[in-house]
């Protein structure tokens, strides 16, 4: 077994406070021991990463790239590896695992480029005199804090775009999946960033969420998680006025209308619901499906998923792996048996895989269809993060726009129609931040990425995302 350690600048470094182990959700089986950094190991890295900050925020934009763009090219040396490390301690099929690697590797890419992009402007004055000059400047040291369920593209995502903007970081991984973290942090050093640039820190995350929040040099931070947790720092970060971006959950719905093209829809149902096991914040969540081209939806859906393997995710031919803990086991379950107690119908249930005689095994949930999904069910609002497909009919298309906006979460929303004017007008209608208008997997680096409502505060992606680690000062020039 690996014992594996934090990175804080540019030292490899034991944890403080002892280590914890990483399963691989698909057999149980422990990957490895991960440090759990103290509080005052994470104090030290703050402050490193200040100093850092002193002269990474003075390189010029063209170094800040090249550095980038090394990083870009050597994850891409290293794809396989990575995608292995993935779908080792997440689960996902190895395909994805890589599609993930090469998904992140872009926002290292498009960021490279970017760097150079940061400009301010003048602003044409009231008096001759005078000069209006507005520049951008890097916020100060981030800190990232990012979820299991992409263990390296929510990491780069947020680092490419801070350290492009002159910014230095600390990355808080999630305790189930801090080896991406760790093999990001070897090709760091291998790209040679200066020391304190980018940091790692492993360990519990509360005490570690505390002193981020506590310390006055970090002047932003930057999560990707659970609406809950995000709030918990929303709040947390009002002592110090500190920068702030969220990415929270999900509850997307996908609608399809009478005239949408069911093959396209049936392909883009299983792209946005079943990729990474139901486990996105842009899952699809809520099926909105009107009436006339119900029948033929599920029929279509269950053809489909009869040819769907499950298994572990390094088997080749793995379309579905497992969910990452017990706790998303029970959860998924407890949303199925909730909706069954209240009316809905078991349209689908997929085999799952034997568990090992010794009791061992992942924890496999089968690709599940649900019908007659009503307001009173939880599948109905909450996020399920898990392989199932509850169906709800509508008639009109009024009656499903107050349907489908009817949550406290914004992030992301699909919709099949082939009339145009429909398309736009309900595209402009659901009160979401990402609109997939005939399209399963809507997301990418050169676009804004983020929610409306609980879902969210600012974008990552495209020159939206490194506005958040931007600060604007203006120069009023007398002369
Ligand atoms: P989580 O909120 O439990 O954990 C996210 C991160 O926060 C982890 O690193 C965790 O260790 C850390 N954390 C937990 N408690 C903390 C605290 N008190 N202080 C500081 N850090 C703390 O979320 P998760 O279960 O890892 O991820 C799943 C959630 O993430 C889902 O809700 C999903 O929708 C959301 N998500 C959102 C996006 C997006 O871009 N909007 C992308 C991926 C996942």
């Amino acid at each position: 077994m690996k014992h594996l350690k934090n990175y804080i600048n540019g030292n490899w470094t034991e944890g403080d406070a002892g280590s914890f182990s990483v399963n691989n959700p698909a057999t149980g089986e422990v990957l490895a021991m991960v440090p759990k950094a103290s509080p005052e190991q994470v104090r030290g890295a703050v402050d490193d990463a200040e100093t850092a900050f002193r002269f990474w925020s003075k390189e010029t934009a063209e170094t800040r790239s090249n550095h980038l763009r090394r990083l870009y090219d050597l994850i891409l040396e290293n794809v396989e590896e990575l995608g292995r490390t993935i779908t080792l301690e997440q689960g996902k099929p190895l395909k994805e695992g890589i599609g993930e690697v090469r998904y992140g590797a872009s926002f290292v890419q498009w960021y490279s480029e970017e760097a150079k992009r940061v400009t301010g402007e003048m602003i044409p004055a009231s008096h001759k005199n005078k000069r209006i000059m507005v520049l951008k400047q890097p916020v100060g040291v981030v800190a990232a804090i990012t979820p299991w369920n992409f263990p390296f593209a929510m990491i780069t995502r947020k680092i490419a775009p801070a350290l492009a903007a002159g910014c230095t970081v600390i990355i808080k991984p999630a305790s189930q999946t801090p080896i991406s973290a760790i093999k990001i942090m070897e090709l760091v050093e291998k790209a040679g960033f200066p020391k304190g640039v980018v940091n790692l820190v492993t360990g519990d995350a509360a005490s570690i969420g505390n002193v981020f929040l506590d310390h006055k040099k970090i002047k932003k931070i930057t999560f990707t998680g659970s609406t809950e947790v995000g709030k918990e720092l929303y709040r947390g970060a009002a002592d110090t006025v500190k920068r702030i971006s969220l990415e929270l959950g999900g509850h997307a719905p996908f609608i399809l209308f009478d005239d949408g093209k069911l093959f396209d829809s049936i392909q883009g149902a299983l792209a946005s619901k079943f990729r990474n096991c139901g486990q996105a914040c842009i899952s699809s969540n809520r099926f909105y499906v009107q009436q006339g081209i119900q029948a033929e939806f599920i029929e279509g859906l269950k053809i489909q998923l009869k040819s769907f393997r499950q298994g572990n995710g390094l088997t080749s031919d793995t379309d579905l792996g497992p969910l990452i803990d017990q706790r998303a086991y029970e959860k998924v379950s407890d949303h199925v048996t909730d909706a069954l107690s209240k009316g809905a119908a078991l349209e689908y249930r997929g085999d799952i895989p034997a568990k090992k005689p010794n009791g061992e095994g992942g924890y496999f949930y089968p690709p599940t269809i649900l019908s007659g999904i009503g307001p009173d069910m939880k599948i109905y609002r909450e996020e399920t993060f898990g392989p199932v497909i509850p169906i709800i009919p509508f008639r009109e298309e009024e009656e499903l726009l107050t349907m489908a906006n009817d949550s406290d979460y914004g992030l992301a929303a699909y919709v099949y129609t082939q009339d145009l004017s429909r398309a736009l007008r309900v595209s402009e209608a659901l009160e979401y931040g990402i609109i997939g208008l005939n399209d399963g997997a809507p997301s990418t680096a050169q676009a804004p990425f983020g929610g409306f409502k609980e879902s969210g505060i600012d974008r990552e992606g495209g020159h939206y995302g490194i506005e958040p680690f931007l600060e604007t000062k203006y120069i009023s020039i007398g002369l």
